[in-house]
């Protein structure tokens, strides 16, 4: 099994405000908020980054958009609107090798893509 941080949190080694988990994925708030909302939501199964998504897994991803779809509604920002981001390496910056999925919202987010 991999060993980054999110693993850890997976395996309650380290704390996390943990909003939502099931027996696929865990979601927890990401400790530096790029948004009123930031929460993670992470596959419990190892998949390092969108590189290493077999087309097998199509579902992995599905379960991540559909759950953070569910916790907007439920919170009740989903008619005002969010954004979902998942960054793959270095270009996008990605800093944590498992893959995850941002959910962003709580304010206008304005355009994004800009170096
Ligand atoms: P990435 O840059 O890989 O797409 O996203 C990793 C995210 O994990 C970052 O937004 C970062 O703030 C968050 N993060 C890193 N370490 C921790 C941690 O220990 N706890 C929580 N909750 N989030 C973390």
């Amino acid at each position: 099994m991999s060993d980054t941080i999110f693993h850890k949190i997976m395996r309650r080694e380290i704390p996390a405000d943990v909003v939502y988990e099931d027996e696929h994925l865990i979601a927890f708030r990401d400790i530096a908020p790029q948004a009123p909302v930031h929460v993670l939501f992470v596959p419990r199964v190892d998949i390092a980054s969108m590189n290493d998504l077999q087309a097998s897994q199509a579902e992995v991803v599905g379960r991540l958009v559909v759950a953070a779809a569910a916790y907007a509604k439920r919170e009740g920002f989903a008619e005002d609107g969010y954004r979902v981001v998942i960054n793959c390496n270095e270009d996008a910056g990605q800093t944590v090798f498992q893959l995850h999925l941002h959910l962003l919202a709580g304010a206008p987010l304005g355009r994004f893509g800009t170096p």
